[in-house]
């Protein structure tokens, strides 16, 4: 009997408990209190080489980890006191929303249908889609070429997709998956035709597999990556903001973006114009 009633009590507390982080068992604190306490989670993406990616030796590298890392730094964590989380393009204004991260720096562009779940500092970045193909092929060269029944990857979640859909799909069969390094696989393997998101995720996939895969075209449209963060917390957002431009003034922003792109073909984009809306 009286196991039972301590039972119950534990359980109560434990909703208790629960219903205290919200739902998805993540913090309501917001980045800049998190950041007092010493430690931050963030988002990243895994399998993009140059942007985010996790190494087999569990070490992480690329743009988007850099600046994640400065922002941290500029919030008053150290670089190991963050921990990285992996942030697929389908789940990221999700598990911003859950609390189960700070912010997220994963090639997120800022768009209106995201800021109405989440809030974005930045721009840190101006991409524009494109298309990877294998290095022989000869047929696809930009956006209007993808027509007869071509096969095209891209991912769930993702904004390229979703303007596929929209302006040209007519012709085209749109396979979705969940990652992009899912996608490179398929198109290496013949399994696609073509691969579309931005041109520097895209650059990065290329460099890693020299002479087989090519980007043809030119960016079709703009995507200002953001760093996304909970709705509503804008002192953060403003701390945040102010990071990226000390990281862009200082010559962080610019030697990040060598590091990762010299010798890949690429060129980089030029430091874009915080938005503070
Ligand atoms: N920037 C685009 C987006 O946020 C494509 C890249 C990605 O899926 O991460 O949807």
């Amino acid at each position: 009997m009286r196991i039972t009633r301590a039972l119950q009590i534990g359980i109560g507390a434990l909703a208790v408990a629960l219903a205290a982080t919200g739902c998805g068992g993540g913090s309501s604190k917001t980045v800049t209190e998190h950041a007092k306490d010493g430690k931050l989670t963030i988002g990243i993406k895994f399998d993009q080489p140059g942007l985010g990616l996790r190494s087999k030796d569990g070490s992480y590298s690329g743009f988007d980890v850099d600046v994640a890392k400065y922002v941290a730094g500029k919030l008053g964590v150290a670089e190991d006191k963050i921990t990285f989380k992996e942030a697929p393009s389908a789940q990221r204004e999700t598990l911003i929303q859950n609390g189960q991260l700070d912010f997220v720096v994963a090639t997120y562009s800022i768009t209106d249908q995201r800021k109405e779940k989440v809030d974005f500092a930045g721009p840190y970045y101006l991409a524009g889609q494109s298309l990877l193909v294998r290095s022989d092929n000869t047929n696809i060269t930009g956006p209007e070429s993808l027509t007869g029944g071509k096969k095209l990857c891209s991912v769930k979640g993702s904004t390229p997709a979703q303007n596929i859909q929209k302006n040209y799909a007519n012709d085209v069969q749109l396979q979705e998956y969940d990652t992009y390094s899912l996608c490179v696989e398929a198109l290496k393997s013949g399994a696609v035709d073509a691969l579309t998101t931005d041109d520097i995720i895209l650059a990065g996939f290329a460099a890693q597999s020299p002479g087989q895969l090519k980007l043809v075209g030119k960016p079709f449209t703009t995507e200002k990556y953001g760093i996304g963060l909970k709705k509503g917390d804008k002192e953060s957002r403003d701390k945040i903001n102010d990071a990226i431009e000390a990281m862009i003034n200082d010559g962080a922003w610019k030697a990040s973006l060598d590091k990762n792109f010299t010798g890949t073909g690429f060129q980089p984009a030029a430091p874009p114009q915080v938005d503070r809306y």
